[in-house]
């Protein structure tokens, strides 16, 4: 900030920080030469924005998103006054870190754009349009992923299918398994090709990080559905998956993080493993990246 490190405490849609994140973010999209646009939207008051960051390829039948959501929130916390009593969360003041929600999608989406500029860089073109999307104000009711889908419904887009990572990195245990979920809250065409794209994704994931247990998460009862930004393009009928540590299923013993919405979601949380984070990315990085026809 005007030649000067700030030290970010959180990435809440009604802090001040935020705004100066997606900024950053847009920053180093840009610097791997995609067109980058900020898309503001209001929120409660809040001038607020996603971040789009796109690699075009004219006569694209479709695009292929690969998402996360850059806002956080510490809304689980345990807070005290000075006096040392309860008191509500302060979204604009307390720390809201969210290294695994969702700091470890957006790691992972810059690293998926990285990956696509190595290749341009090569001289190897996708033959479909790839955009890296980070949403906004997910906390808050999906609200920056349900604005960018009806923006994009209105203005006639194609959308091939949506990838989105939220939450990849909590790893309490060591388990292996990593959440593929396809289940849309909507029936129709939208639910079976999402069916089809997180089989996709799985194949993709299992083949290029073996030691993955992928577990596939489909219908109508998946805990996840309506519970990420994938959901906001189920409603518009496009495919969409959201992958994710072992955390939405409930099944036992689930190997997430316990930091969940909570101030101790830190790169120091003894829950989180980055190299389980980096075999999740990589996977989900070539499926995009074959869907796109790469
Ligand atoms: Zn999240």
């Amino acid at each position: 900030v005007e030649g000067g490190a700030r030290t970010v405490r959180g990435r809440h849609a009604a802090g001040a920080d935020n705004v100066l994140v997606a900024r950053a973010l847009a920053g180093r999209f840009a610097a791997l030469g995609l067109t980058v646009r900020l898309r503001p939207f209001a929120w409660r008051g809040h001038r607020i924005a996603n971040v789009e960051a796109e690699h075009r390829v004219p006569g694209s039948d479709g695009a292929v998103l690969v998402t996360a959501h850059l806002d956080s929130t510490g809304d689980q916390g345990t807070y005290v006054d000075g006096a040392g009593v309860p008191r509500p969360y302060d979204p604009a003041a307390d720390p809201a870190p969210g290294a695994d929600d969702d700091g470890s999608g957006v790691a992972a989406v810059l690293a998926a754009a990285e990956c696509l500029a190595g290749l341009l860089a090569a001289g190897r073109g996708p033959a479909r349009t790839v955009r890296f999307v980070l949403f906004n104000a997910e906390e808050q009711g999906l609200v920056g992923s349900k604005v960018y889908a009806r923006a994009a419904a209105a203005a006639g887009e194609s959308i091939a299918g949506v990838l989105q990572m939220d939450m990849i990195a909590g790893r309490r245990g060591g388990g292996h398994t990593v959440e593929v979920h396809a289940g849309a809250g909507v029936s129709g065409p939208a639910a079976q090709a999402s069916e089809e794209l997180g089989e996709v994704l799985a194949r993709a994931v299992s083949a290029v990080s073996a030691s993955l247990t992928v577990e596939r998460i489909t219908g109508p009862g998946d805990p996840a559905a309506g519970r990420s930004d994938h959901a906001s393009f189920h409603e518009r009928g496009w495919a969409a998956v959201a992958v994710s540590e072992n955390f939405f299923d409930g099944a036992e013993p689930a190997s997430g993080t316990r930091q969940y919405h909570r101030p101790g979601d830190t790169l120091d949380d003894p829950d989180h493993d980055t190299g389980y984070a980096t075999d999740i990315a990589r996977g989900v990085t070539a499926a995009a990246l074959t869907l796109a026809g790469l």
